[in-house]
């Protein structure tokens, strides 16, 4: 037989996808589909013009009451799913809004990831159940004013005395920054750069937010500054040291952005289907000209092929866990062309395109920040040039 009897064509699911997906992951999925739309998607626009996500934990709490917060990790309270239930639900959240997949993201795949991977057991019991659940909010310091692409050259320093810690330490750009109960800072130390778990109340311990941003806006964003912070031996995390503690956590939080620029995406594109089969000029609608089809026909090649990528990333992390440059592959594919898709999609919707009454825009600018956090496009694209070549072209 030459054509499909299975089914009739969905432009919901141009490829079939879904068919590839089991009864639990579509349940998954849509549970979070059903949050995002109840919950978060009638507030979004308004939470992105303002700047500001009014009741932040409040959201924290019922995200953590629909099972996303460390949802892929085991044990402590966590929901204990699949890679790829993780990235559906990724995919889920950044279909409302990128702001919310980061909230997620770097509750459960940055700042609980580390405690989960490299923490003791006092640090796991003291805070993953309380983050799971959303009642404590994590972030993750890293980057620093002068050190962004190239963490080695990070300033902020721990030094031991006595039995303690003491930590200095200047970060920029942390998501979940100001509304944190507790920071996971890496800082050089004699033995190599180490993580350490900082209540934020701790004395010494400030996070400014930073204002003004143009993307992201539903989402809080911060500098985290430490001056002579002293913690207990114990904050240290004890699992790592080097590079590879947030390199590692890194990872994990660019999986589920492999999968979230897919949901921006195919937002943008559903918006501009529907926009474009009501809007008549020169008296037809303008999805009946060919060359707003051209762009239709671009847009939903780069959502499956994007969708199907991350859904055999997800598979090969569920099976056998993930190289970093596979997650590269994903990161800098996936974000590049859900950007490219916004901008068409934006097109399509003429002026009512720079309009916050769609959510294109929004995506779109959102998607700028996406590109650049968790390893720029240009990072991303030297890690797979070294991987093919065998020659690191970093510095
Ligand atoms: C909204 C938002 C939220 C963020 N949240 C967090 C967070 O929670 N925690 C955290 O630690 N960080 C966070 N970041 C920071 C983010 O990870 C960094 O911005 C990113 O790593 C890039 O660093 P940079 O901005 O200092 O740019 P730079 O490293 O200064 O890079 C600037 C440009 O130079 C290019 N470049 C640099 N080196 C090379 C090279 N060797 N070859 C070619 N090109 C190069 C880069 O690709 C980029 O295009 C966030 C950023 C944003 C925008």
């Amino acid at each position: 037989m030459s054509t499909s009897t299975r089914r009739a064509f969905d432009p919901a699911d141009p490829a079939g996808i879904d068919l590839l997906l089991s009864e639990q992951e579509r349940d998954v999925r849509e549970a979070v589909r059903t949050f995002c739309d109840r919950n978060v998607e009638p507030h979004v626009a308004t939470w992105f013009e303002n700047g500001t996500i009014p009741d932040i934990r409040e959201l924290a709490v019922e995200l953590g009451s629909l099972g996303v917060l460390g949802m892929h990790l085991d044990g402590y309270g966590c929901p204990g799913m699949t890679a790829t239930e993780y990235g559906l639900a990724c995919l889920e959240l950044e279909a409302t809004d990128s702001g919310l997949r980061s909230l997620v993201s770097v509750q459960g795949s940055l700042a609980m990831f580390a405690i989960h991977r490299w923490g003791s057991e006092e640090q796991k019991n003291q805070w993953l159940p309380e983050m799971a659940a959303g009642r404590a909010i994590g972030c993750f310091g890293l980057t620093e004013p002068d050190a962004g692409s190239d963490p080695a050259s990070m300033r902020s320093r721990a030094r031991r005395d006595g039995d303690d810690w003491v930590l200095d330490a200047r970060k920029m750009w942390i998501t979940n920054g100001s509304v944190a109960d507790v920071a996971v800072v890496w800082a050089q130390t004699d033995e190599g750069i180490r993580g350490f778990v900082v209540p934020t109340d701790t004395p010494g311990f400030s996070a400014p937010l930073i204002k003004h941003k143009m993307s992201l806006r539903a989402s809080v964003t911060s500098e985290l500054v430490l001056d002579g912070v002293r913690l207990p031996n114990d904050a240290v995390l004890p699992g790592v040291t080097g590079l590879k503690g947030p390199l590692s956590c890194l990872n994990e939080a660019r999986y589920g952005i492999v999968w979230g620029a897919m949901g921006a995406a195919r937002s943008s594109l559903h918006t501009a289907l529907d926009y474009a089969g009501q809007r008549t000029q020169f008296g037809k609608p303008i999805a009946g000209f060919q060359l707003t089809q051209s762009k239709f026909a671009d847009m939903t090649l780069e959502v499956v092929k994007g969708t199907l990528l991350a859904l055999h990333l997800g598979r090969a992390k569920d099976a056998t866990g993930l190289l970093p440059v596979e997650v590269s592959l994903g990161k800098l594919n996936n974000v590049r062309e859900a950007l490219e898709v916004c901008r068409t999609a934006r097109t399509i919707l003429g002026a009512n395109g720079i309009s916050l009454e769609y959510p294109v825009i929004r995506h779109m600018n959102n998607l700028e920040s996406v590109l650049t956090y968790e390893g720029t496009s240009e990072m991303h694209a030297l890690s797979i040039g070294q991987a093919m070549t065998g020659i690191a072209a970093f510095r």
